[in-house]
């Protein structure tokens, strides 16, 4: 027997020792891809509004004027939580995303683990990529059902995750995966996936969080990275995309089928049992979709990732695949990399300093993050400290 606060005390004591202790920093806004911390004006390459729509200015009077339907959603959405401004809102997820119908949950976090336990249960079995997101997993924890993990990407162990699971039980499965993976930036084989899903007839599932608004086909050009690959609704059925990353605000929505939507409203906890979204965030998200058709903000965004990428290279720094906003810079040592971000900081960036367990043991990382807000000028600048710092860190010679 322990006493609660000894208990609290010994855990945080190890956090600590082991380098993974984690705190926030409390940022004032600035216009512009910066945030003041400490008095110190800093360029930020840590968040996730990746077209910087965050401080765009038509957004904010969008969600100024939406506080005027009043501050709060003041119950669920299926009591009386729902209003003209979230059917909007959501009309404009469907053009976007080209599907028939969506619904919005108050995070993705919260969409991840309604939806999951509301497809599967019991006698079903739910395969995931090992690097899925914590949303992801806990979702499949909550259902019931068997999780079943295959190795980062690799087809092989999927198909052998997904004979596995119809050879043993007449079940349900859903294949869920991240769409771009959120600290490696890299995409999952969609089009692969959807293949082996047609053939072991699983349901695919898929989370973008950062391919929405980032990237596209030609006739979706914001939809993600399920648009990217090809896929129709038929091929990937269960879209989840978040309005907090390059929509730059808060909330989540799921997209689909009229059935899928209709479905998730009788049966996702997480939407049912939950405030609606306020309807001045619907308003500010709305504002920003609108902004995603209009302007080239994934253009832009694009030649940023580009840019980064080609002048990292020519430094030498040991960049990973991603063609993503997410920018990882694998480092290894919880060490080298706080010690690195701390350089930065002082430089005037802030990067993500990224430890286990949020990435595998042994793989802590700096976490670029391109926005389409980003002047060239800022990326020669992180550039130029990121080399320096390595070089005091004795990472780069
Ligand atoms: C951020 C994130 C989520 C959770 O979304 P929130 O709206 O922040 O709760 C889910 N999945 C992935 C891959 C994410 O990166």
């Amino acid at each position: 027997m322990t006493s609660l606060q000894d208990f609290l005390k010994t855990r945080l004591a190890e956090r600590r020792a082991q380098q993974l202790y984690r705190s926030h920093k409390t940022l004032t806004a600035a216009p512009g891809p910066a945030a003041v911390v400490d008095g110190h004006e800093l360029v930020t390459f840590s968040s996730n509004d990746y077209l910087g729509l965050a401080t765009h200015p038509q957004v904010i009077t969008a969600q100024q004027r939406g506080a005027e339907l009043g501050a709060g959603a003041t119950a669920s959405h299926l009591v009386n939580g729902h209003f003209e401004i979230h059917e909007q809102l959501k009309n404009k997820i469907t053009e976007i995303t080209g599907r028939e119908a969506a619904l919005l949950f108050g995070s993705g976090y919260m969409a991840n683990m309604g939806v999951i336990n509301a497809l599967v249960g019991r006698g079903d079995v739910v395969v995931q990529d090992k690097l899925n997101h914590a949303s992801l997993i806990d979702g499949g924890r909550i259902s019931g059902a068997q999780s079943l993990r295959f190795a980062h990407n690799d087809l092989d162990g999927l198909e052998i995750q997904l004979k596995r699971a119809r050879g043993k039980n007449s079940g349900n499965i859903l294949l869920a995966v991240d769409g771009v993976y959120s600290m490696d930036g890299d995409t999952a084989p969609l089009a692969q996936m959807a293949a082996l899903c047609a053939r072991y007839d699983a349901w695919l599932m898929v989370d973008e969080a950062h391919g929405f608004g980032v990237m596209g086909s030609d006739a979706y050009p914001s939809a993600g990275s399920v648009a990217a690959a090809g896929l129709d609704q038929d091929s990937a059925p269960i879209v989840m995309g978040t309005l907090g990353k390059a929509a730059g605000n808060g909330g989540a929505f799921v997209a689909g089928s009229q059935a899928l939507i209709d479905y998730l409203a009788q049966f996702a906890r997480t939407y049912i049992y939950t405030t609606g979204m306020p309807p001045a965030v619907a308003a500010g998200c709305l504002r920003a979709l609108e902004l995603m058709q209009q302007e080239p903000l994934a253009e832009t965004l694009q030649q940023r990732i580009a840019y980064f990428r080609r002048n990292a290279a020519a430094k030498g720094l040991p960049l990973e695949s991603s063609t993503s906003a997410i920018q990882p810079l694998v480092l290894g040592c919880e060490k080298i990399v706080l010690n690195v971000a701390g350089q930065l900081q002082k430089s005037g960036y802030l990067v993500g300093a990224i430890r286990p367990p949020t990435v595998p043991a042994g793989t802590a990382r700096l976490r670029i993050t391109l926005s389409a807000a980003h002047s060239e000028a800022q990326i020669d600048g992180l550039l130029n400290a990121l080399a320096a710092a390595l070089r005091t860190s004795e990472v780069l010679v």
